[in-house]
């Protein structure tokens, strides 16, 4: 099995690394987060005491970071001055399309393949590793990279040449950030019509309003057990970084010229809600702003 460097263990990147570990790979660990080290140690990941520690070994370096400066700045300090020859790059962070396409030329001037590889799925999806990859690079590299992202991962998709994983990972956290708020208003308005949250679930769920923020992520306690309404809404996914999302969706549709008023609307929402002290709750407790709460 592989050496790979898992660099980033939060809520997403610890599940996944773990997830490598279970799978026999020997996965050398390093967050700024002594915690979360400790954690992936536990989970049968080896500890390093910094990034270009941990990559220095490795045949493959996995990045699970925030947001473009930490993955440009990880990249550049750390990564490729430390990797040996033949090491292949994966970052599985959402970040611009910008910063992404400049950390694979600076990977590529220096000699090693690499990939953007962004996830969907959530900490359920990081766990169980049934996420959907959406992967931007050389076909050929692709081909590489799929067997490891296989073991984290169930839905190996190639979006198309350096940066176009990020760009279809904006455009879906688009959508989600948008149906998180359309069911969290269906559910309020619900509420004010006297409905039992549990029964408009069951039918919102089997007809035409229903979608992955409702099934798999109900914004209200009680119909689905595992989402972050049932734990005060204890982030999966920050508030922040929807926001980081929504904001990335909304500079490509500058640039880029597409119309989306309801993304812009939607960046609104979740500014207000995070600007109100909310940044570290998960995204979906913004129902509770919609109910004036
Ligand atoms: P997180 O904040 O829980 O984890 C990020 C980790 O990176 C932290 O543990 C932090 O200490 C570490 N880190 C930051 N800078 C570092 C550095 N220089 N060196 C080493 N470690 C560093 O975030 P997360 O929820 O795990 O999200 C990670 C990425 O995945 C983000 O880009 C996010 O948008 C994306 N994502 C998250 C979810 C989700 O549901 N949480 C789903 C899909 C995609």
């Amino acid at each position: 099995m592989a050496k790979i460097a898992f660099i980033g263990l939060g809520n997403m990147g610890g599940p996944m690394a773990a997830n490598l570990a279970k799978a026999q790979h020997h996965v050398t660990a390093f967050d700024l987060s002594t915690a979360a080290v400790e954690a992936a140690v536990e989970k049968g990941a080896h500890k390093a005491a910094s990034a270009a520690e941990a990559v220095r070994d490795a045949e493959i370096v996995v990045t699970m970071l925030p947001a473009g400066k930490h993955v440009r700045e990880v990249y550049e300090k750390d990564v490729l001055p430390n990797v040996g020859k033949g090491t292949l790059l994966i970052d599985c962070s959402t970040i611009d399309v910008d910063s992404a396409r400049h950390v694979a030329a600076l990977a590529a001037k220096a000699g090693f393949e690499m990939v953007d590889a962004p996830v969907s799925g959530g900490v359920g999806g990081a766990t169980a590793g049934t996420l959907t990859f959406m992967v931007g690079g050389p076909e050929a590299t692709f081909g590489k990279a799929r067997p490891v992202l296989e073991k984290m991962g169930k839905n190996i998709v190639h979006a198309g040449d350096s940066g176009s994983g990020q760009a279809a990972k904006i455009c879906n956290n688009m959508i989600l950030g948008i149906s998180m708020l359309a069911v969290s208003e269906g559910f309020m308005l619900g509420k004010r019509l006297g409905l039992d949250m549990q029964k408009l679930f069951n039918v919102v769920s089997t007809a035409s309003g229903s979608c992955w923020s409702l099934v798999n992520y109900c914004p209200v306690p009680g119909p689905v057990p595992t989402s972050p309404a049932n734990r005060d809404y204890q982030a999966g996914f920050t508030a922040a970084m929807m926001l980081k999302d929504m904001l990335l969706s909304q500079q490509a549709s500058a640039a880029s010229g597409a119309s989306t008023p309801l993304g812009a609307q939607a960046a609104q929402l979740y500014s207000l809600f995070v600007n109100s002290g909310h940044a570290a709750k998960d995204f979906s407790g913004i129902i509770r702003m919609l109910d004036g709460k």
